[in-house]
């Protein structure tokens, strides 16, 4: 495995590197979401690259950026250990050296919940991406649906720009107990797990409620809310049930629906989603 700090080196490998070439952008501090990701790429592709960036424009300056969680020894150890070729590693000044003024933004479909949520995020998210799809030039992008809206302003990205990738998402990987696995659950205090379950406890409650044929999306919110309400230290951020392709807020649910979540548990924020039906 070779880790890569540059863009210039990146490309000198990138074209001796077999085909198809996948690609897995992290943040790192890798989990076993992320390495379901790397080896449904390893299953595709002749060469598997994997990034390592917490890419600082997609924080705001109130949010986690210097706190978020890093461990590049370990998830080094773990993308080789799932057969990864090549990593890319590169410094925040690699990636915005001094001058660096552009921005790349997906419209409509990055305002809405996410978007609305965090300004200025998916445009960080976006910027980046273009960038790593640039750099990497990979004919497949591997990501998770735990982040829904993500995955679908990407794929609006790469269609929009003809950046070639083929976007493939890949099914959210939860723990034992329900909670979706994501670096952040590693910022919950103890005793707070109870309540962090009740995002994925309340999308199940969604199904069920769907598969007894409610289809009135303000009635199973409620309920949503109401579940995560009952436990301590629980503040919604929002609760959507959305059109699944274009996100637009659902009355009645008519369609493959999104329904999807953030939930604030203290301080740590936690989004989850499933698909209806
Ligand atoms: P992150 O490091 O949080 O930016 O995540 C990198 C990629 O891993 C993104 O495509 C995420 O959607 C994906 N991912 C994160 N958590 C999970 C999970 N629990 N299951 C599947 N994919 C995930």
């Amino acid at each position: 495995m070779q880790v890569i700090e540059t863009v210039s080196e990146f490309r000198v490998a990138e074209r001796s590197a077999a085909r198809p070439l996948g690609l897995v952008p992290t943040m790192g501090y890798l989990h076993e979401g992320h390495m379901s990701l790397a080896r449904r790429a390893r299953a595709d592709n002749a060469t598997v690259s994997a990034s390592i960036f917490v890419n600082p424009t997609q924080f705001a300056p109130n949010e986690d950026l210097a706190a978020y969680p890093r461990d590049m020894d370990g998830d080094l150890a773990k993308l080789e250990e799932a057969g990864v070729d090549l990593v890319f590693a590169p410094a925040p000044q690699e990636v915005y050296p001094a001058g660096f003024d552009t921005r790349v933004e997906v419209g409509e479909i990055a305002a809405k919940l996410e978007g609305a949520s965090r300004p200025g995020h998916f445009r960080g998210v976006t910027t980046v991406v273009c960038k790593l799809l640039t750099i990497v030039r990979p004919d497949k992008v591997y990501f998770g649906q735990k982040d829904a809206q993500q995955c679908l302003v990407i794929k609006r990205l790469n269609a929009d720009l003809n950046l070639g990738a083929e976007v493939v998402v890949i099914p959210t990987i939860r723990d034992s107990d329900g909670l979706a696995l994501s670096s952040r659950n590693a910022y919950l205090r103890d005793g707070d797990r109870e309540s962090a379950l009740t995002l994925s406890r309340s999308l199940n409650l969604a199904r069920e409620m769907h598969q007894s044929e409610i289809l009135n999306a303000k009635k199973i919110s409620a309920q949503m809310r109401n579940l995560i309400e009952s436990e301590p230290r629980t503040s919604v951020d929002y609760i959507s049930i959305s059109d699944a392709e274009t996100l637009d807020e659902l009355d009645i649910i008519d369609r493959p629906a999104l329904v999807s979540l953030a939930v604030r548990i203290g301080d740590v924020r936690l989004i989850d989603n499933t698909l209806l039906p």
